[in-house]
């Protein structure tokens, strides 16, 4: 399924919308069926548990991964709503991917003068990556996308890479080296020195708060956005019920979803990020798609997967992948200086 996610990328890329949608309609139905069909490794990692009232709910490919959307109510209502939260993931994509060559951040990644407003998509997620970054003494840093592709994580893996190719490609990344320059009415160009943006730690959270935001802002309630795994809640999830209990499933798939350390609250996100949904396989071992910038390697500390609660679907983000990074001891450390954040480690 990764694979046709990754061919409609492609194909945006090189074709208008028409053909484009022609595609989209076919593969829609074969990714509804295999999604529906096959559980347990195409689901997002997270799901809401207990039983509700009546509810709608609807699953779509968006951003690389699985986007579901469930709400209480009137369900014609529900499917105009699951269309804004759509039209919020696409815009966020078109602009943030590095997948896409004509997205905001490609074009800043070469060295164009881009319109960024201030309050826009692009600079508020790449604020609060480098935020992120510099709290965290770098185990988040945006710039990690060449030491992805040396590891094999952008396709093409299969072969341990010389030491001397990992210090080498070390020397371009780290997030002190980006800065956003204005350069009059609105632009903005980028200074990187030697550096790259890469925002796939953090977009997709960012793109459930917009349309978490959206719905909220048209007076919609009662409803859970989840884009791979990064879920926001809004409203109830049942009448006389006023917490949303979430399980995160299990990494190995031996044990059933565990509960969350405690419920959500309407606001409230999670985010979970793990080895085992994405990673490279070299020799037999298998490289999580998280690395430790620090030291320019994918990150083995004995983690399955770490979940974030945090008030934003961005800080759940940013912060689980942060703290899968840091490991128990050092994450708990940081999450300390979060406020109104918690989290759940699981060990493989
Ligand atoms: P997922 O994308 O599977 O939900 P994450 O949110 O944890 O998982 O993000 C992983 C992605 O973030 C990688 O695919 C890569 O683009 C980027 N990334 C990898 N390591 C880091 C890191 N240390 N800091 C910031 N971003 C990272
Ligand atoms: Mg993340």
């Amino acid at each position: 399924m990764r694979e046709i996610f990754d061919t409609i990328a492609a194909e945006r890329q090189r074709h208008p919308w028409r053909r484009l949608a022609v595609r989209v309609a076919l593969l829609a139905a074969i990714v509804a069926f295999s999604f529906w069909a096959d559980t347990r490794e195409k689901r997002a990692m997270a799901r809401r548990g207990g039983a509700s009232s009546p509810r709608a709910s609807f699953a779509w490919p968006a951003m690389g991964t699985v986007a579901e959307f469930e709400a209480a109510g009137d369900p014609a209502m529900a499917a105009r709503m699951r269309n804004v939260v759509a039209d919020a993931f696409a815009e966020v994509e078109e602009e943030l991917s590095v997948f896409l060559t004509n997205s905001v951040v490609s074009r800043l990644n070469r060295g164009e003068a881009v319109e960024v407003p201030e309050s826009g998509h692009a600079a508020t997620v790449i604020g609060f990556a480098l935020e992120t970054a510099e709290a965290s003494g770098g185990a988040f840093d945006p710039t990690v996308g060449p030491l992805m592709r040396v590891w094999g994580l952008r396709g093409g893996g299969g072969a341990l890479p010389p030491l001397n190719v990992i210090s080498n490609t070390l020397a371009s990344v780290g997030w002190w080296r980006v800065r956003l320059v204005p350069v009059g009415e609105g632009r903005v160009r980028i200074s990187t020195r030697g550096a790259e943006i890469d925002l796939g730690g953090i977009a997709k959270g960012y793109a459930v708060d917009l349309a978490v935001h959206r719905l909220a802002e048209a007076g919609r309630t009662d409803f859970l956005v989840n884009l791979g795994g990064n879920i926001r809640v809004h409203g109830a999830p049942a009448t006389g019920r006023a917490d949303w209990n979430i399980a995160v499933r299990d990494p190995s798939g031996r044990r059933p979803p565990s509960p969350l350390p405690r419920h959500l609250r309407s606001g409230e996100a999670v985010a979970t990020s793990g080895s085992y949904e994405r990673f490279v396989e070299i020799n037999g071992k298998r490289f999580s798609h998280i690395i430790d910038p620090r030291i320019g390697t994918p990150v083995d500390n004995g983690l399955a997967s770490v979940s974030v609660i945090a008030p934003s679907a961005m800080m759940a983000d940013a912060y689980s992948t942060t703290l899968f990074v840091l490991g128990g001891k050092a994450g708990a450390a940081f999450l300390a200086t979060r406020p109104g954040c918690t989290a759940a480690f699981i060990k493989r």
